[in-house]
């Protein structure tokens, strides 16, 4: 079981990673992940990439590709791994189709948790925050007992900074004008498969099981 897992932020890829782990007990592999443990590990590309971002700098294609290829290759990839947030260009797309064949893989699936824009801005617009023990809420969806307080501590509750619709509007047309060339490429592989991430929590996590099944 060999999976990519995309989705736009807020559209709770993290949740269905953690389910799609449980369910077929593999790794779920994040790019943040993937770097911290090379640089921790200080492997040759983890001190590559480290030199970069400790000078502020992007870390280049050719070390995260690297760094990608040396996690892949590990034995408890080897019944399968929940890829996310690699590739983020076709070029990148291109190097992991190399590097899965050099492992002698092919991808499962690319498994895309859609949904629409304003759905998601509306998500991040109502989301609230308990400032002690960090419960979350929702004005709409899941709405505290008592207006700005938290159900489980009784504390204040507060709406981060970047939760507003003119900052989700920015980071969602940059995600979809970088994910465009993408899915396309997936698609054009016959690899490509979109799940309605509108859905409860729950059914999501069983479409993507059932498409991963069939
Ligand atoms: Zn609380």
């Amino acid at each position: 079981m060999h999976i990519l897992l995309m989705g736009p932020p807020g559209a709770g890829k993290g949740t269905q990673a953690a389910e799609l782990v449980k369910a077929f007990d593999i790794p779920h592999i994040s790019t943040g992940d993937m770097f911290r443990a090379a640089v921790k590990e200080g492997t040759e590309l983890g001190k590559q990439a480290k030199a970069c971002m400790d000078a502020g700098k992007l870390v280049p294609d050719s070390v995260t590709i690297g760094i990608v290829r040396e996690r892949l290759a590990k034995d408890d990839c080897k019944k399968g791994f929940i890829l996310d947030g690699f590739p983020r260009t076709v070029e990148q797309a291109d190097a992991l189709t190399g590097i899965l064949k050099d492992l002698g893989l092919t991808l499962t699936r690319v498994l895309n948790i859609s949904v629409p824009a304003e759905d998601l801005i509306e998500r991040a617009v109502g989301r609230r925050i308990c400032k002690k023990c960090g419960a979350t809420y929702h004005t709409k969806f899941n709405p505290p007992k008592k207006e700005g307080i938290c159900d489980v501590c009784g504390s204040e509750l507060f709406q981060r900074a970047d939760d507003t619709a003119e900052t989700m509007k920015n980071r969602l047309s940059v995600y979809e004008a970088s994910t465009k060339p993408l899915i396309d490429y997936y698609k054009a592989a016959g690899v490509y498969t979109e799940v309605d991430g509108r859905q409860p929590i729950e059914k999501v996590t069983q479409d993507l099981i059932e498409v991963l099944k069939a």
